[in-house]
C-alpha cells in the first residue's frame, strides 16, 4: 500500500467538531469551540471560517468517514455514563434551552452534548456529569477519536470550562476521555475499558489562564473588515491539516522551495526571502545532497540517475519476483473480536509474479467480500499464491511487513510462513527514497503515486478509485452498510481490483525500467 493516506485522528476531532458547529450555529460571529481552535492555528482561518465561509473548500468526500467515527465514538462514550439526557443537537436554540432546564433539575444526571451560551461564546460539552463531591457543580468531559493526550485537547478544555464559567456554572473537574488503543476486543466493546479516562483539572490550568487574553484577540479578528493576510508556514499542517490549503498554497510555482525533500522549514525560510523556485536558491544556500539533487533537476529538467546505486539495489533482487501490496481498513471501534482501535486489517491485496526479467507476470488477486473478518482468507489466498523461492517487493515495505506480522500474531499457523516472508521482502521505493533515480516531476516525493507517472509516464487519473483512503473508504460503505445496492457494491469492488492491481502492475513496470537503466537489459 503506498499512498499519503494516515488518518489523522487529532484532525479527525477537529472537523467532526467543525461540521457540528456549521451545522446548529449559523450565528457565525459567535467564537465556538473549533473557531477558537481556528484561531490558535491561523487568524486567517478563523476570520473566513467566520466571514467567508463559503469559500474554505468543502471537506473532502473522504472525511465523511471522519464525521462517521466521531459520531459512533461519540455514541460509545454516552455508555460510559449511562442514564444521562441527550439534548437536542439540531436546533441551537432548543440545544440551549434544553440544556438550562436540565442543568436546573433538582436531581441532575449526566447531560450529553449540553450547550451553553455566553456573550459570544459557545461551548458543548460531550458529556457534564453532576460532580460526586461539591453539590451543584459539573464534571465536563470531553471525548476524543485520538489514543493520546495532546497539548491542543487540553486547550479545546480549557475553552469549555472558561465558556460554562461564564455562563455562571459550576465546574469542578475536567476529563479528557480518548481511546485506549491497547484495549482487544472480546465480544460487545465495554466502554470501561475501551476509554482512558484522565483528570486534566490541573493540567488545563494554565490554558484556563490564557484563554480571556485569546478570545479577546480572536474576537477582534472575527469582527475585522477584511482577511488577515497571513503568510503560508508549517501551522498549515499543524496541528490539524488546513481546508485552506488547496487555496493558500496555489500561488506557489512549479518546482518551488517547500517541495524541498525533508525541508519544509528552509523552503519557508526562503519564502520568506522572496525565493520561490528551486532553480532561485543561492548557490551559497547550505541543502543536503539530496535537495542539491531536486535543485540541478529542477534547472535541467532531467533526471538523476545513479547507475551503480541503482545496480547495486538491483543485485538484492531475485527472481521469482512478487511484487506484493495491501489495502487495509482501520477503525476507532475494533470490529473484529481479537483486534484494537486503529488497527489496519487487511481486506484486499494484489501480487504480480515475474518469473525472470523481462517476463509477463501473473496476477493473483484477492478482495474479502463478506462482512466477516477478512484475514483468514486473506492469510490462506496469500499463503497460496507467494512464491518462497526469490524476492518479495512491497512499496514502503514496513507497511505490509507490519501486516504480515500481525497475520502470524493473531493466526500462530502462519508464524513459520511469516518469518520467510519478511526475510525475502525488499523495499522498491528504496532506488527513489535514496535518490538513486530522481525525476523533477516527483517533487521532493518518492510516493508511488508520484514515481510512477514521472518515470514511467502512466499514472492513477482516471481511476475512480485513487487512492488508499478511498479505498479504504468505499470498502467499508459497500461491505459493512446494509443500504448499498448489489450495483453499486460490484462496482466498487471492481474499482478497488483496478486500483490495487494498478499498484503492484505498476511495480513490475518499474523494476523493469530500473534494470533497463542499470544496463541490466534482460540478462537474468
Ligand atoms: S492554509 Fe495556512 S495560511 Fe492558509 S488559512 Fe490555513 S493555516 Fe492559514
Amino acid at each position: 500500500m503506498d499512498d499519503d493516506f494516515e488518518l489523522s485522528k487529532v484532525t479527525s476531532d477537529l472537523v467532526y467538531d467543525s461540521l457540528q458547529d456549521s451545522r446548529k450555529v449559523k450565528d457565525f460571529k459567535i467564537l465556538t469551540k473549533s473557531k477558537f481552535l481556528n484561531g490558535l492555528q491561523c487568524p486567517k482561518l478563523l476570520w473566513t471560517r467566520c466571514s467567508d465561509p463559503l469559500y474554505i473548500p468543502p471537506p473532502a468526500v473522504s472525511l465523511q468517514r471522519v464525521f462517521d467515527i466521531g459520531h459512533e465514538v461519540g455514541i460509545l462514550a454516552r455508555k460510559r455514563f449511562p442514564g444521562g439526557a441527550h439534548v437536542q443537537e439540531e436546533d441551537f436554540g432548543k440545544n440551549l434551552q434544553e440544556t438550562k432546564s436540565l442543568l436546573a433539575d433538582p436531581n441532575p444526571k449526566p447531560i450529553y452534548e449540553a450547550g451553553i451560551k455566553a456573550g459570544r461564546l459557545y461551548a458543548r460539552a460531550d458529556i457534564l456529569v453532576p460532580s460526586s463531591t461539591i453539590g451543584g457543580a459539573w464534571d465536563v468531559v470531553e471525548v476524543k477519536c485520538g489514543t493520546d493526550c495532546k497539548e491542543v485537547y487540553l486547550q479545546d478544555i480549557a475553552f469549555q470550562r472558561y465558556c460554562y464559567e461564564q455562563a455562571g456554572i459550576r465546574i469542578d473537574r475536567c476529563y479528557m476521555m480518548y481511546i485506549n488503543n491497547q484495549y482487544v476486543k472480546r465480544g460487545a466493546i465495554d466502554p470501561e475499558q475501551f476509554f482512558s479516562l484522565l483528570d486534566v483539572t490541573e493540567e488545563i490550568i494554565p490554558f484556563v489562564e490564557d484563554t480571556p487574553a485569546l478570545i479577546d484577540g480572536f474576537l477582534k479578528i472575527i469582527d475585522m473588515p477584511a482577511c488577515p493576510n497571513i503568510s503560508i508556514r508549517e501551522h498549515c499542517g499543524q496541528p490539524y491539516e488546513c481546508q485552506m490549503k488547496p487555496l493558500c498554497w496555489q500561488f506557489l510555482p512549479k518546482f518551488n522551495v517547500v517541495e524541498l525533500s525533508r525541508g519544509k522549514a528552509k523552503g519557508f525560510d526562503l519564502l520568506d526571502q522572496g525565493i520561490m523556485r528551486l532553480k532561485d536558491i543561492p548557490s551559497g544556500f547550505k541543502l543536503t545532497d539530496k535537495q542539491q539533487i531536486q535543485v540541478a533537476c529542477a534547472i535541467s529538467g532531467d533526471p538523476h540517475i545513479d547507475i551503480s546505486a541503482i545496480a547495486g539495489f538491483l543485485g538484492m533482487v531475485n527472481y521469482p519476483v512478487c511484487h506484493m501490496d495491501f489495502e487495509t481498513i482501520f477503525e476507532a471501534i475494533p470490529r473484529f473480536d481479537g483486534t484494537r482501535p486503529y488497527q489496519q486489517i487487511p481486506f484486499q491485496f494484489s501480487v504480480h509474479i515475474q518469473e525472470s526479467p523481462g517476463a509477463v507476470p501473473a496476477h493473483f488477486e484477492f478482495l474479502h467480500k463478506g462482512a466477516d473478518d477478512p484475514r483468514p482468507a486473506l492469510a490462506k489466498a496469500l499463503k497460496a499464491c507467494l512464491s518462497l523461492d526469490g524476492t518479495i517487493l512491497a512499496w514502503n515495505k514496513g507497511f505490509e511487513e507490519g501486516r504480515i506480522k500481525e497475520l502470524a500474531v493473531a493466526y500462530p499457523e502462519y508464524a513459520e510462513w511469516s518469518a520467510d516472508v519478511l526475510a525475502l521482502t525488499e523495499d522498491l521505493i528504496v532506488p527513489f527514497r535514496s535518490f538513486h533515480y530522481y525525476h523533477p516531476d516527483q517533487h521532493g516525493s518518492a510516493s508511488l503515486k508520484k514515481v510512477l507517472p514521472a518515470f514511467i509516464g502512466k499514472g492513477y487519473a482516471g481511476m475512480t478509485i485513487a487512492d488508499g483512503g478511498q479505498a479504504t473508504t468505499e470498502y467499508i460503505r459497500v461491505t459493512y452498510r446494509k443500504d448499498v445496492d448489489s450495483v453499486d457494491r460490484a462496482q466498487v469492488y471492481a474499482d478497488l481490483k483496478a486500483y490495487c492491481g494498478l499498484d503492484t502492475s505498476a511495480m513490475v513496470e518499474i523494476l523493469e525500467r530500473l534494470r533497463a537503466l542499470s544496463n541490466l537489459g534482460d540478462k537474468p
